[in-house]
């Protein structure tokens, strides 16, 4: 019989089968019985979604099994797919879902396996496993039989350790590992799983790429392998994505070892370059100070601010070695002028001696057979005339070697002069030559480089400004040289207080500027308080008397975007509180 789509037709042909087959007239009957001649499903026509809902409300959501089938039992339910619907339920009944798993099985494989020895597992290693497992399940009967399910496979992995993944973990990682897979076919796709994926991803995209700006194939190859970790959903996948992560990581350990044999080299370079300048430069004290400078900050680890500060006096040796190089060639021009002068006048005074001796000699003979008065008197004018010529001669050759001698005091005068203008004031050089602070260039340098590093790493910066109490009194009393020494003895102790970061520069005569990088204000504060104690336990020695130096000083902090005058300008500000409210204090802007 062909159906009939007529709707009246059909349900005539309802109520006939309902009472020809005795079947009691109820809605449900009805209902079926109408789908049957009318030869179509409901999800042809109407799908019965509430009581498809009212289904799931028999599956026990805290199963992990159930739960999976909740969730695709939900989606077929909201695309209207009974053939989904009805599939899924075959599936979950197929593999035994609300069966018992086979508890008995797996206790056997448990002490198959307890009692098997496996490479890198001690009993030990395996009994806090199986803790774990036992104490990560709560009452869960699902997810306790599939996590030691997994465990049993990780063992079982490690002994033929023909797993990949999870032979090369350490075994107690592989058990973790294990142990949180829930299913062996399909990973778990709870929520921390997600994220941690994520959080893996971003970390090969950001935290890994961008540091290979220098290997952009190896950069490319981050990005690509963040890619596949968020794609990868099977165990197949995953596996895939984790080989190929391994061969990431050891080609990113053999970049590092390069780039540390790179630097390792590079510093024994600049160590031998080092040691060879100072051994050309053995006659000047100043480039010894320096270069021991320079040695000193290479053998440190190596940092940005130590490679800035290396460069730095690097740059200042370079330039006071042309400076001397100049100097140097300009003395040897002038030497060398006056020994040629000195040769060649040693010649003419010879030249002309011998000619005199010469002439004298024939004279000699001729005042010796000289015959009459005249003869006599004819010789003795020409010995007279050649003495008078050899005078000059010996006069001129005094006279020129004065003006030679004249010459070269001049030049060794301006080689100096030259000298003591360079240690002065160089553009180039940035530290003080009395304490050996920063000068006022260096100074410069040095805050453009921290105020931009506070910017970037939004990180405080704070400055402070100190000026000697009643200074002008102490030079006056002790003298300017025992002025400068307690100069230097402050340096040194602000140098040996303040961290190794805190940087120090000579503002004016007896004013120094301190910065302290990574530094809030109250800290800093209280640094130069420290200071200040400090000072009153090294005192300033002076002819076997104890000096108390004293100072006053003002602290602020950088504010974004200012520049160095406006955030000196405030601690100056405060610095002069101090000076005004007694001095020997600390005040904060
Ligand atoms: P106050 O407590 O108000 O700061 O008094 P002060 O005497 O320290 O201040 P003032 O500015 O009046 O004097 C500073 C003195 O520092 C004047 C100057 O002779 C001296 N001075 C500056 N530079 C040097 C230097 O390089 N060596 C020496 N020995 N003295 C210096
Ligand atoms: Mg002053
Ligand atoms: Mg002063």
């Amino acid at each position: 019989m062909v159906a009939s789509t007529n709707p009246s037709e059909i349900a005539r042909e309802v109520l006939r089968q309902l009472a020809v087959r005795r079947i009691p007239p109820t809605p449900d009957n009805y209902f079926t019985l109408y789908y049957e001649i009318a030869e179509q499903t409901p999800g042809d026509g109407l799908f019965p979604e509430k009581q498809c809902k009212d289904l799931l409300g028999a599956l026990d959501r805290g199963r992990p099994a159930h739960s999976r089938l909740v969730r695709i039992l939900e989606d077929a339910i909201r695309d209207k797919s009974w053939e989904r619907f009805q599939g899924a339920w075959s599936n979950f009944l197929a593999e035994g879902g609300n069966e018992p798993p086979p508890w008995g099985e797996l206790i056997a494989e448990l002490m198959r396996q307890w009692e098997t020895h496996h490479a890198g597992l001690t009993p030990g290693k395996k009994r806090d496993a199986l803790d774990h497992v036992l104490g990560s399940t709560g009452k869960d009967p699902d997810l306790l039989y599939s996590r030691l399910r997994n465990l049993l496979t990780a063992w079982g992995q490690n002994s033929n350790g023909d797993d990949m993944e999870l032979a090369t973990q350490p075994p107690e990682l592989a058990q973790a590992a294990a142990t949180e897979k829930p299913e062996a076919a399909a990973l778990p796709d709870s929520e921390l799983t997600g994220e941690l994926r994520e959080l893996f991803a971003f970390a090969l995209e950001t935290a890994i790429a961008t540091q290979l700006v220098e290997n952009p194939k190896l950069a490319e190859e981050a990005r690509s392998l963040a890619k596949s970790v968020r794609s990868a959903v099977s165990t197949k996948t995953l596996k895939k994505v984790l080989d190929a992560l391994k061969q990431f990581a050891f080609r990113l350990e053999l970049m590092a070892d390069d780039q540390r044999e790179l630097r390792t080299g590079l510093l024994h370079l600049l160590q031998l370059l080092i040691d060879n300048v100072n051994e050309l430069v053995e006659d000047d004290q100043w480039l010894h100070g320096q270069i021991a400078v320079v040695r000193d900050i290479v053998a440190r680890p190596l940092s940005l601010r130590a490679i800035d500060d290396a460069e730095q006096h690097i740059k200042e040796v370079i330039f006071k070695q042309s400076q001397l190089k100049h100097s140097l060639n300009e003395a040897k021009e002038a030497l060398k002028d006056m020994l040629a002068g000195f040769v060649d006048h040693l010649a003419d005074f010879a030249d002309s001696t011998s000619d005199y001796h010469d002439k004298v000699e024939t004279c000699a003979q001729r005042i010796a057979t000289a015959k009459n008065i005249t003869e006599l008197r004819t010789v003795i004018d020409e010995v007279m005339r050649e003495t008078r010529i050899i005078q000059l001669n010996a006069q001129r050759s005094r006279d020129e070697l004065r003006v030679t001698q004249q010459r070269v005091r001049e030049s060794e005068q301006r080689i100096s002069e030259l000298q003591v203008e360079l240690d002065k004031a160089s553009s180039l050089v940035r530290h003080d030559q009395l304490t050996g602070a920063l000068n006022r260039h260096g100074l410069e340098e040095v805050f453009q480089k921290e105020a931009a590093r506070t910017q970037r790493r939004r990180t405080p910066l704070s400055i402070a400004i100190l000026d000697i109490d009643n200074f002008k009194k102490l030079n006056d009393s002790l003298g300017h040289d025992a002025g400068d020494a307690a100069l230097v003895h402050l340096i040194n102790v602000i140098k040996n207080t303040m961290r190794p970061t805190d940087l120090v520069a000579r503002y004016g005569g007896e004013e120094f500027v301190i910065i302290l990088p990574d530094t809030a204000l109250d800290e800093a504060t209280h640094a130069l308080q420290r200071l200040q104690r400090e000072l009153t336990k090294h005192y300033f020695m002076h002819d076997n008397q104890k000096l108390l130096i004293t100072f006053s000083a003002g602290v602020t902090e950088y504010q974004a975007g200012e520049e160095q005058a406006q955030a000196i300008k405030r601690a100056d500000g405060a610095m002069y509180e101090a000076k005004h409210t007694g001095k020997n204090r600390v005040v904060s802007a």
